[in-house]
């Protein structure tokens, strides 16, 4: 005898009723199905009753009447109908009555409420069993079973009604009875549907086994028959790694043991009703969970003969409107026997206690429990200890509220080394804070109690940690496209394919600022639910196109809170505008855990004190904060003055040509041509600042060597810097981009002079920056053809670094030092450093 349970969306439509039909027709052994409600229908049937208490119920009770009239319709010819709608009807009548009596009474008691659900499964046992026999395709003779009369619970209190107690004896007995000893093959012959989630109790009342009650049904009947398999069929390809409706990239767990499944079903995988493991547990029934819309995948497999995998996380789950109560004080150590009373006061008082956690100091316990039961904890609680919370020796209970349980299933967990650091460090890299840790006695599952709203968040950064075959999400949100911008965003669209075939990275642009407006793809007027930009929206967006989702904002800050606000995990903001107000939202986003990628160089040269803040806010919360373009652009220039301090060694001097575009400008004036015109080339193609001037005045230099300098360990400002400069005041003080061209070309002759005169020499003019026995200086300086500067050509960049270890000749770095793609490379090669690390 086979045992196959059909669940609510499975039973609820006329194409999937046929796939039962299919499903059991290629059974070679009697079976019994067990069915649930149709969908949706008992979370109407609550609604009836709730409703009912204000007399309020007839428009929903009349939607329910219809439902199933039309369903019905549906389902079978004319012929079979009008004993279906009698039988509707009658049931119908029988809960409007009861409806009735509830507001005539204003008294809504579990004892009513378990009949008013009981509907839901009575009318879907009968309209299910009718359809399986005179369908056209697959006709299957099948008996109604009542299971009323054949499950059997005990109600000792009111409140069982709605989760009565199983008597497997009786309950055994009553369907042996009627469905017969496997021996007895004049009754064993037969196929059977019954109802599942309702049974009665030693009065012959009817009592519901809990929501998701009809597994335990199914359950219930397989032991009884000693069933050869349970078959659970639903709307997902069996247990997944995770809830699907939660995280995106889950799959199928093929076997488990019975205490892995049940632990997972515990922690909330709905798939499976916790109950119903045990009593196939007890006869060892193999368990196949199963989607009645794919019938052909595998599923999930449970049985005992699935032996623990060993330190292996099998899946993780979440339980959430979880509240978190703790009791305290000095008393708990001192007198004994206290903790066991806190359990004791919660069990009488009927509040299920989820989790538990206990410090060293044996001072405090906190315990989990259902949001719903918090105040009847604490007043309990309150109330059992108020003489000793009198005498100091007990705290008032404290509560945190809104929590959600995250749990990591998998036997033999207890063993697994390092495997909860992989778990923190990975939540906390996201800014995840974590209430409380507990490892279940059963070595079987580690929790961890964090804010609900974090709940979606942390189940998706556990996923791509443990399960290295998943596609790992980053979300990217940008400020700036223009050059480098650009840039950047076809380098990330060139490239994302690739990264998600091997490296399981996919990085996706979610929001992205220009100077004016923020760009979203979010569905709603808040910014919830966003999907990532295509290029397409980000290229119109850089247009200016009409855009309904483009905000114009007041402040970068509605930015830098919406993109807090989204909570999405592997965020990173990449910085690739030259903007003091986006460098001011770094330390926000930091603070945040949310990484920085900037080419800007505003924040690591403003004031040291705010350049140190930034880089240790990053190292606290384990993040990143990377920007090695600001100097050199893709050279990797900070890298090695890193990677040199890393190894011991000491950074003595920095002589540097590191402005692309000076050297550009100074290698393309040969004062034949216009210096203007030669400084316009330069802005043209993309290697100055968007205001020349920047890179003229030596400011963009300065910032440079300073970065340097700070990187190489030295606490110094711009002040600090002995700059020389090369413009005529005039052109220094120009107010704009247009002025500071006018008084370029007006001021020929001085550039013209300078070059003259180097060029006499033989010489070739660079702006030199360097780092000298603590001192930073920046000045035009006439090359010699015998220095190593001397040959560097276009935009090029070199740092020679002199070391304790490179004493004679130094280190040198040279290469592009500027223009938007290799800034925007090296932008890209820091975003993937993160990823990688
Ligand atoms: P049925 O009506 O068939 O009993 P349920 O709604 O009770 O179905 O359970 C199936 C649902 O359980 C799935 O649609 C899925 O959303 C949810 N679920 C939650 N966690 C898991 C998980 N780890 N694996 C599979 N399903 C899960
Ligand atoms: N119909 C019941 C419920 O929705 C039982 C079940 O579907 O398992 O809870
Ligand atoms: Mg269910």
């Amino acid at each position: 005898m086979l045992v196959l349970k059909f669940g609510g969306t499975s039973v609820s439509s006329k194409s999937n009723l046929e796939k039962i039909a299919v499903i059991l027709s290629s059974k070679t052994s009697n079976y019994i199905v067990v069915v649930s409600a149709f969908s949706g229908i008992t979370n109407k049937l609550e609604q009836i009753a709730s409703l009912s208490l204000e007399g309020k119920h007839t428009v929903l009770l009349e939607e329910f009447r219809n439902f199933h009239f039309e369903f019905i319709k549906e389902l079978v010819s004319e012929s079979h109908q009008i004993d279906l709608f009698v039988e509707v009807q009658q049931k119908c009548n029988q809960l409007e009555s009861i409806c009735e009596s509830v507001g005539t009474l204003k008294e809504l008691s579990d004892r009513t409420q378990a009949t008013i659900l009981s509907f839901g499964e009575q009318l879907s046992s009968i309209i299910v069993q009718k359809y399986l026999s005179v369908n056209v395709k697959n006709p299957i003779k099948i008996d109604l079973l009542d299971s009323r009369k054949l499950i059997s619970a005990t109600t000792n209190e009111s409140k069982d009604y709605l989760n009565a107690v199983l008597d497997l004896d009786k309950t055994t007995r009553n369907i042996l009875a009627v469905v017969g000893v496997p021996t007895d093959d004049t009754k064993t012959n037969k196929n059977y549907i019954a109802a599942g989630f309702i049974a009665s109790n030693q009065k012959g009342e009817t009592v519901t086994l809990g929501r998701g009650g009809s597994d335990f049904s199914a359950s219930i009947y397989a032991n009884a028959l000693d069933a050869t398999k349970l078959e659970i069929w639903s709307d997902v390809n069996g247990m997944q790694s995770a809830n699907p409706r939660k995280v995106q990239t889950t799959h199928s767990l093929q076997k488990l043991s019975y205490a892995e499944a049940f632990e997972m079903a515990y922690f909330g995988a709905k798939v499976l009703y916790p109950p119903s493991i045990l009593p196939v547990m007890d006869k060892n029934i193999p368990l196949y969970l199963k989607n009645t819309f794919f019938p052909k995948q595998e599923g999930t497999f449970i049985s005992s003969e699935n032996q623990p995998t060993d330190n292996k996380i099998q899946g993780i789950c979440s339980l959430d409107e979880i509240a978190i109560i703790t009791v305290s004080g000095v008393g708990l150590a001192k007198q004994k026997g206290s903790a066991r009373r806190v359990f004791q006061i919660l069990e009488e008082a009927n509040i299920n206690i989820i989790l538990i956690t206990q410090s060293c100091s044996e001072q405090s316990i906190g315990i989990g429990i259902n949001q719903s039961e918090l105040q009847n904890a604490q007043n309990v609680l309150n109330f059992a200890f108020e003489k000793d919370i009198q005498k100091g020796l007990m705290n008032e209970v404290k509560a945190i509220e809104n929590q959600c349980i995250v749990a990591l299933v998998g036997d033999n967990m207890k063993n697994a080394i390092g495997l909860a650091g992989k778990v923190f460090g990975a939540i906390g890299e996201n800014g995840i804070n974590v209430t409380a840790i507990a490892q279940g006695a059963s070595e079987r599952n580690i929790s961890i109690v964090i804010d609900k709203k974090d709940e979606e968040k942390a189940l998706n950064v556990i996923h791509e940690k443990f399960f290295a075959s998943t596609v790992k999400n980053v979300h990217v949100f940008i400020a700036g496209i223009g050059n480098v911008g650009t840039e950047f965003i076809t380098i990330l669209f060139a490239q994302k394919q690739k990264l998600i075939e091997e490296y399981q990275i996919n990085l996706k642009i979610i929001g992205i600022a220009n100077s004016k407006q923020l760009l979203f793809n979010h569905t709603t007027e808040t910014f919830e639910k966003v999907e990532e930009l295509t290029k397409e929206e980000i290229l119109n967006f850089k247009q200016k196109k009409e855009n309904k989702n483009a905000k114009t904002y007041s402040s970068l800050n509605e930015y830098f809170e919406a993109i807090k606000e989204l909570n999405l995990r592997n965020s990173v903001f990449i910085d690739n505008t030259a903007s003091d107000s986006v460098s001011e939202g770094y330390e926000f986003l930091i603070k945040n855990s949310i990484s920085v990628v900037t080419c800007n160089k505003i924040a690591c040269s403003s004031e040291y004190a705010n350049y140190l803040k930034l880089n240790k806010l990053a190292k606290e919360r384990n993040i990143h904060f990377k920007y090695e373009t600001s100097v050199g652009a893709a050279l990797p220039i900070l890298k090695t003055i890193h990677d040199l301090k890393i190894s011991g060694d000491k950074i003595n001097q920095i002589e540097a040509v590191i402005s692309g575009s000076l050297n550009f400008i100074f290698n393309n004036y040969n004062a034949e041509n216009q210096f203007a015109d030669v400084v316009l080339q330069a802005k043209e193609e993309g290697y100055t600042e968007p205001n020349p001037l920047i890179d003229l005045s030596g400011l963009d230099v300065m910032r440079k060597i300073l970065i340097l300098s700070r990187e190489s360990g030295l606490n110094r400002e711009l002040s600090d810097i002995t700059f020389t400069s090369f413009l005529p005041d005039e052109c220094t003080n120009s107010k704009s981009v247009e002025e500071l061209f006018e008084n370029l070309k007006k001021h020929e002759n001085h550039f013209a002079t300078l070059y003259q005169n180097a060029h006499k020499n033989g010489n070739k003019l660079k702006v030199v920056a360097k780092m000298e026995k603590g001192n930073l200086s920046v000045a035009l300086q006439e090359i010699p053809s015998n220095s190593p500067f001397y040959t560097l050509e276009g935009k090029d960049n070199v740092v020679a670094i002199n070391t304790n270890r490179y004493v004679d000749e130094p280190l040198v770095i040279k290469g592009a030092g500027a223009g938007a793609a290799v800034t925007a490379s090296g932008v890209f090669a820091d975003l993937m450093f993160i990823m990688n690390n």
